[in-house]
């Protein structure tokens, strides 16, 4: 049935339903519904005596962390709309970020806070509110997130000194607001929520605008998707980066929205992982091929129990057929794919949790989604049953356009509401889908179409070969090349020509690399998809292109 309440009314809802239940773990300490629901309500009360108002941009600039949650809901509270950001972004890039969104207010870490001081006038946030995570954090996880010990212990000094120091504003002081200020209206089902990045895989990140209906559409969606879940038993493992559209869904609403303990990870360490599993073992877990991978090694040599996961479920990047094999020989538990893009909240496509699913594809679309397959040239025009084409989709999680961006817009969703994916997929008759590849990275070579993803699963065959990107280069004769960066697993494993080799015995010629290289590893988003587009400029690099 159509979603009618805002996220707002979704996090009251669980906050009765769930009052004394542990709503959210980090480092142990946990946070119960009835608590999240009182930090939220002064939050929303502290943002709204900074001049937060509805229909404004307030950026999170955070780690997994309970603050974040807390300022995720008390930004939607007032009306307003959230800006995530990847937390390890460079003053350059979240300036950039800044000068599209022009958020008023930015929520964020002490890693970063001082650089947002430091942006022009016109860019800079009128107030930057301070998370100082320095006291939260092992030693080692502030290392592995790169946050220098005296630079942390410095901020700290200055939040305390100088709120005067302007704009910055101490967390602290926000959740204790108690005064009431004037009252404010609620968000209603169609107002937007979140101005959401996407990953900049194919080039700079856009903004997707996604309306409360957008994001609980597709919570429940899940909820329809996944059989059996314990209402107020799921522990869900939020390792995946809450400022992603599959982390902020799966464990920002859909977590919330039935009750569970969601533990939060600030970054995927297995060590973390290990140690809080011994308390919390996880039922749950959204994440993506490489968490598995580690999560299976560590659980082989008996590391980690995860053997109570019921759902495993990957997305944002292909599931290698020998990930699932792996972690579920390991674990006893099924891994299904998924599928989903920031524009569609993000979910909208899913394998059957259960015998039906089938691995190597991304399974059928999700509730009340429709999917189509069309000729990427013309998204007019069918393409029949088991060839390949673009996928489109349509269904109440579909995004209302990109922030500022008319053209781009007008090219994505269509007037009649269907969204264009630029993914290229071949769906079956009993409507399972295999993703072929990214309409913009097919290599053309001698009027031949090469998929990237083909040539990379071949390379990944060689027992030597950890890892491979495959990309095109420009050739001088016109046209592209195919060319691949791989990594081994152990120095010298094989040489470049040894893999070509290899490759050639399974690849018509025309897909064969013609360039192989050896890299020690693979350029990778926060999520952990491969930016074939920095490959690109590396493979130029070495081959003096
Ligand atoms: P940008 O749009 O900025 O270039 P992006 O497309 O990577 O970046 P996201 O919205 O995070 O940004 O990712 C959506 C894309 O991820 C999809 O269009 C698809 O290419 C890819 N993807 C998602 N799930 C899968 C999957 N299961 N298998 C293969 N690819 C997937
Ligand atoms: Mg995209």
């Amino acid at each position: 049935e159509p979603v009618t309440g805002s996220l707002v009314d979704l996090l009251d809802d669980a906050v009765r339903a769930h009052k004394r239940r542990v709503a959210l773990e980090f480092f142990g300490r946990t946070t119960t519904y009835a608590e999240l629901g009182e930090q939220v309500e002064r939050a929303a009360r502290g943002l709204q005596r900074l001049g937060v108002e509805a229909g404004d941009r307030v950026a999170i600039i955070l780690p997994n962390c309970p603050q974040h949650v807390v300022a995720f809901y008390a930004v939607l509270r007032l009306g307003a709309i959230v800006v995530e950001h990847n937390p390890l972004y460079t003053p350059r890039e979240l300036r950039h970020q800044f000068e599209d969104h022009g958020a008023k207010v930015a929520i964020a870490w002490d890693k970063v806070y001082d650089s947002l001081d430091e942006f022009p006038e016109d860019v800079a946030p009128e107030h930057i509110v301070a998370v100082d995570l320095t006291e939260a954090m092992p030693l080692g996880t502030r290392l592995a997130l790169k946050l220098p010990v005296p630079r942390a212990r410095e901020a700290r000094e200055r939040i305390t000194a100088a709120p005067s120091a302007r704009k910055v504003f101490p967390w602290r002081k926000l959740v204790d607001e108690r005064r009431l200020s004037k009252r404010h209206p609620r968000p209603v089902v169609g107002d937007t929520a979140a101005l959401q990045y996407t990953s900049g895989t194919t080039g700079s990140p856009k903004g997707a605008v996604l309306s409360h209906g957008n994001l609980r559409a597709n919570a429940a969606q899940g909820r329809a998707w996944v059989p059996g879940l314990r209402v107020g038993q799921e522990v869900f493992y939020g390792v995946l980066p809450l400022f992603h559209a599959y982390g902020l869904t799966l464990n920002l609403t859909f977590a919330l929205s039935i009750g569970a303990r969601l533990v939060l990870f600030p970054t995927f360490d297995l060590d973390l992982v290990v140690a809080a599993a011994k308390k919390s073992p996880p039922t749950f877990l959204p994440a993506v091929p490489p968490i598995y991978d580690a999560l299976a090694r560590a659980a082989e040599r008996g590391r980690v129990d995860v053997s109570r996961i019921r759902f495993a479920i990957s997305g944002a990047m292909a599931l290698p057929v020998a990930t699932v094999e792996r972690w579920e020989a390991a674990t006893g538990g099924l891994l299904v794919e998924g599928y989903g893009m920031t524009e569609t909240s993000p979910v909208a496509l899913g394998n059957p949790i259960g015998p039906t699913r089938r691995p190597g594809t991304v399974g059928v679309p999700f509730p009340s989604t429709e999917a189509r397959v069309v000729d990427p040239d013309d998204p007019s025009v069918d393409r029949p049953i088991g060839e390949a084409g673009e996928l489109l989709l349509r269904g109440p999680q579909v995004f209302q356009g990109y922030w500022r961006r008319p053209d781009e817009t007008a090219e994505t969703l269509l007037p009649d509401g269907w969204v264009r994916t630029g993914d290229l997929v071949v769906m079956e008759a009993d409507g399972f889908v295999t993703v072929v590849d990214r309409k913009k990275e097919l290599i053309i070579t001698g009027g031949f179409n090469v998929a990237p993803s083909e040539v990379e699963d071949v390379l990944r065959r060689h027992p030597a070969v950890a890892d491979a990107a495959v990309v095109g280069l420009p050739r001088s004769s016109g046209g592209e090349e195919v060319a691949a960066a791989v990594v081994l697993r152990e120095e010298d494993g094989a040489t470049p020509e040894e893999i070509r080799e290899f490759s050639r015995d399974l690849l018509a010629a025309y897909k064969v690399p013609r360039r192989v290289i050896v890299v020690d590893e693979l350029p990778r988003s926060l999520i952990g998809k491969v930016l074939r587009r920095e490959v690109r400029d590396r493979l130029q690099a070495a081959l003096g292109k």
